[in-house]
């Protein structure tokens, strides 16, 4: 509660989605934005445009993570250009694709441009399925052709699935399949019913309960070699709390970030908390990116104001919080309580609290000496994992004996990491720079998806 004449500071945009167009080869049932063939280009933000944004946002937080999805990116022939534009000013690019469009020379653009990775969506491995549900015949043969591609190239990527009724049973072998392939998430998304998945009918609680149950089941699985998340249902967060104290998951700030570390920009330049909340908060073509973050209601509502319903009373609610994009989609108030949750709060709970002393997503001031240039190499990392990456790099560094951090302990922090990604080390744990979330001893963790790598899944 902020008392009068108080202020608090103002959270930091961690990550920024970015839709880029709401052109799309493909109509999936359960698209957020509707995204399809028959939109136009013309209402959609220029190249010159974007930039001008970019820099709002870099002035605002010069290291974000950036995800530029659509609609379908790939359409847009100055996704490079402002995917490097992003790179340089200093944000960590990734793109969110259905996949289809991902060539060889596609792939190269993206990593000439300094994308560092690739979220493509699967949703069964049955084409019957996947291409009924894309409304696009032979589109699962091209995404898997993609990711195939996307191995060779060597660029990150992470795999999405939507779970319906007619994909419930196929989870594992998809979790299963993504790891076999080397992706570094396999993050399951829960219907939201906005945009055409308003006309869809998603899980029921209970159903809701069981995917969620085997989700935090298959993390376990996957721990250490690939991430598995869900997506829009931050309840997982009560499963893992109940029966995984050791869960990576557990140094995330979990809680719903939409409003608060994360935001969503339209084709048309409008900011949303989420891709998946629609209620503008501000117009990025008339107002400055600042602007609109610090001073908008809807955000401020997001940051101090009271849940209500079920999630209101939850003990569960500084971990969980509900999904505020699905809230919105029920009842139209984006604080309400999210009704896809089967658990019942009796309001007379103590409070869970999260584990993590420092979580993704927070700061975290150097307690050691740093050298200039490991100072340095920290300050090229995405904002929101930089906390827990300098409380794990001097954790380790005391463990040693070590009384400062130079470039030759980060590395050797990177050596220790007890990840085994065959190719390389994914850009999050840093392609030459030794972040160490998941130094020796810590769970090992995946920091750059606070909800990230966002598409239409
Ligand atoms: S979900 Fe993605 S791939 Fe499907 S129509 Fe929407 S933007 Fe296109
Ligand atoms: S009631 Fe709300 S806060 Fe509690 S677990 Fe369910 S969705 Fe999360
Ligand atoms: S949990 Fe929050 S960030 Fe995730 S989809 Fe829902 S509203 Fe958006």
């Amino acid at each position: 509660m902020i008392g009068p004449g108080e202020t608090t500071p103002v959270p930091v945009p961690h990550v920024v989605a970015w839709n880029i167009t709401r052109r799309c080869n493909l109509a999936c049932s359960h698209c957020y934005i509707s995204a399809g063939s028959w939109h136009a280009a013309s209402g959609e933000l220029g190249t010159a445009e974007c930039r001008a944004i970019l820099d709002d946002i870099i002035d605002v937080n010069p290291s974000p993570l950036l995800i530029l999805s659509g609609g379908e990116p790939l359409v847009r022939d100055d996704l490079e250009e402002i995917a490097a534009h992003a790179t340089e000013a200093g944000a960590t690019v990734v793109v969110g694709t259905n996949g289809t469009g991902l060539t060889d020379a596609r792939i190269e653009s993206l990593k000439g441009a300094g994308v560092q990775g690739v979220a493509v969506s699967v949703d069964s491995l049955r084409p019957e399925y996947h291409d009924r549900f894309r409304h696009g015949g032979g589109a699962l043969a091209d995404t898997m052709a993609a990711v195939d591609r996307l191995v060779e190239h060597e660029l990150d990527f992470v795999v999405q699935a939507t779970v319906t009724r007619g994909n419930r049973g196929e989870v594992g072998e998809l979790a299963a399949w993504a790891a076999a392939l080397g992706a570094v998430s396999f993050n399951l998304y829960f219907l939201v019913p906005t945009g055409r998945g308003e006309r869809m009918e998603g899980l029921s609680p209970e159903e809701n309960e069981s995917v969620l149950a085997e989700l935090a089941e298959l993390e376990r699985t996957f721990r250490g070699r690939m991430m598995v998340r869900s997506k829009c249902q931050p309840q997982l967060m009560r499963h893992v709390i109940e029966a995984d104290d050791g869960s990576p998951l557990l140094n995330y700030r979990t809680r719903c970030p939409c409003g608060v570390n994360y935001c969503r920009i339209t084709p048309e330049g409008k900011l949303t908390p989420c891709p998946y909340l629609p209620a503008v908060a501000g117009d990025l073509t008339v107002e400055t990116f600042r602007d609109v973050w610090e001073r908008a209601e809807l955000f401020q509502a997001l940051r101090h104001g009271t849940l209500g319903g079920r999630c209101g009373r939850c003990e569960y609610r500084e971990v969980c919080g509900g999904c505020r994009a699905r809230a919105f989609a029920q009842s139209g108030d984006a604080l309400g309580a999210d009704e896809s949750c089967a658990y019942e709060p009796t309001g007379d709970q103590p409070m869970v609290k999260r584990r993590a002393e420092v979580s993704y997503g927070e700061g975290a001031d150097p307690e050691m000496p740093w050298t200039a240039e490991a100072t340095a190499r920290l300050g090229r990392i995405p904002s929101f994992v930089r906390g827990v990456v300098t409380r794990r790099v001097e954790d380790f560094a005391r463990d040693r004996g070590y009384a400062v951090v130079d470039l030759d302990v980060m590395a050797e922090v990177r050596r220790a990491l007890p990840v085994d990604f065959s190719k390389k080390l994914p850009f999050f744990l840093g392609g030459g720079t030794a972040t160490a979330p998941g130094a020796p001893g810590q769970p090992q963790g995946q920091p750059a998806r606070e909800h990230a790598w966002g598409h239409n899944a």
